[in-house]
């Protein structure tokens, strides 16, 4: 079956539209054209900002002038990915999507159903001469998953309505009312390499490897290790007890992922070799114990290399292994309204000794810019007393969950009244639009939704034909009855 014969039918057509105009992030000339020629067609009022998003105007139905605007919003650029054996260009070739049993995929590529559904929908409802509701500005942002670019480039009054929908969350059933903001944290000491290596010393690189790592959000509640915690957790009784000296250490590799491997290279003298060795051996079972039922593949061991040809001065490598080891990692505040969901985080990402630096990253969420930057600061001072530098960058802000909202209360009214039982509502401990569009516009009553997706920026991204009727259904509902 082709995919515009699905239902709804509209929605279908506009997608399978999409598919057929690249819009890589990154170049989006082309659907941004195709989406002002769209509103034009309509004769509806259409406009584009500085940085490229577009906003289309659709006047209430006869009866709902009097209703609020309500804005509809998606992002118009797709996650390009593709299976290492097909040649497709994404700035040229079309997204070949077909019907795959209960879902619809695309050929050896993303599909874009994120967001490409919400704007299909969006766009459906600008089309439809059926649906009852108020005036609606549908607001289709540039840039999104390469930083948001669209978002952040929004001015205070292209969008005049206080009500938002977001189209870009993929748990259908689930409502999302906020989201986390976040800021990188770097620390940085500089020091003078120490060449002398005591007399009879060893080497040993020290190794934390099989971790299951995952999204410094997403999955950081689940209790899962960190390996250069775990890396440092060794390395304090190491110098204390066997007066072990740092050379060089590497562990973790992305800002938003949790660290799943670190590594370090220290001396020790030669006869403490066997209660080092001994050391080790007790320590990987203790953390195998400790992280039972969630970290199964641990590994952890100690294997005699070559002698380096630096160390770390000592009073700077207990500074960074005190600093280490006291900062705060992980979950550290969960929502009051929710008690399951997190609303503020840190992740010790990447940290690194090398050629006279040592530096370690973090990345701090939260839903909360106040508690997310009282957070941040504590890293700051914890690193700052150990002599290093730190700096704050990227900051971007979260969406505070607001559990008195107008658009929430009709969206769970409507919800039961079709399908009989609550919707789940949840914040996401990771980015959204939302936050953004939040800070641009004070005031915006916001919620996000979508149909399931699953796989999304990557190949075997699919989205649930099932969910996408049901979530056409619910969009209609909720549009006739926000009054
Ligand atoms: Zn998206």
């Amino acid at each position: 079956m082709e995919i515009s014969n699905l239902q709804p039918r509209a929605l279908w057509e506009n997608f399978s539209a999409i598919c057929n105009i690249p819009h890589p992030s990154g170049h989006i000339d082309q659907i941004r054209q195709f989406l002002v020629d769209f509103g034009n067609s309509l004769s509806l009022e259409t406009l584009t900002d500085e940085v490229g998003n577009v906003l289309i105007r659709k006047p209430a139905t006869p009866g709902m002038e009097n209703a609020p605007i309500v804005v509809l919003q998606a992002h118009m650029d797709m996650v390009p990915q593709k299976n290492s054996n097909v040649d497709h260009d994404f700035e040229k070739d079309p997204i070949q999507a077909y019907v795959d049993g209960e879902w619809v995929k695309a050929k050896d590529t993303t599909l874009g159903a994120d967001n490409g559904i919400g704007m299909a929908a969006i766009m459906a409802v600008l089309q439809s001469k059926e649906i009852k509701h108020g005036p609606i500005e549908a607001l289709i942002t540039a840039d999104e998953e390469t930083g948001m670019f669209g978002a952040f480039g929004l001015k205070e009054g292209f969008v005049k309505g206080k009500i938002l929908m977001n189209t870009d969350s993929e748990d259908w059933g689930e409502l999302f009312v906020g989201c986390a903001g976040g800021v990188d944290v770097t620390a940085t000491i500089k020091y003078k390499e120490e060449n002398e290596i005591p007399e009879g010393d060893i080497a040993f690189k020290v190794s934390v490897t099989g971790l299951k790592g995952g999204h410094s959000g997403c999955d950081i509640h689940l209790g899962r290790a960190n390996a250069n915690k775990l890396l440092f957790r060794f390395l304090k009784p190491a110098v204390a007890l066997h007066e072990a000296r740092l050379s060089w250490v590497k562990g973790g590799s992305l800002r938003n992922a949790i660290p799943r491997e670190a590594f370090a290279i220290v001396t020790i003298p030669a006869e403490a070799k066997d209660e080092f060795m001994e050391m080790a051996e007790e320590y990987h079972a203790d953390i195998r114990d400790d992280y039972k039922g969630v970290e199964d593949g641990i590994q952890f061991s100690v294997e005699e290399v070559a002698l380096p040809k630096t160390l770390v001065p000592e009073e700077i490598q207990d500074n960074i292994i005190n600093a280490v080891v006291a900062v705060p990692n992980g979950a550290a505040r969960f929502l009051v309204d929710m008690p399951d969901v997190v609303e503020t985080s840190s992740n010790m990402a990447i940290i690194s000794i090398d050629k006279g630096v040592f530096s370690a990253k973090f990345l701090v969420r939260g839903s909360n810019d106040n508690l997310k930057m009282d957070l941040a600061s504590s890293i700051e001072s914890t690193f700052a007393l150990a002599g290093a530098k730190v700096e704050f960058s990227g900051e971007y802000p979260g969406w505070n969950p607001n559990m008195d909202s107008k658009i929430l209360h009709v969206m769970t009214e409507e919800y039961k009244k079709l399908y009989g039982v609550d919707p789940k509502v949840n914040v996401i401990h990771a980015g959204l639009e939302c936050g953004i569009i939040g800070a641009a516009c004070p005031g915006m009553d916001m919620i996000s939704y979508g149909p399931t997706v699953r796989f999304p920026h990557s190949p075997d991204e699919k989205v649930n034909i099932k969910d996408v009727e049901l979530f056409w259904d619910y969009t209609k509902a909720i549009l006739e009855n926000i009054k």
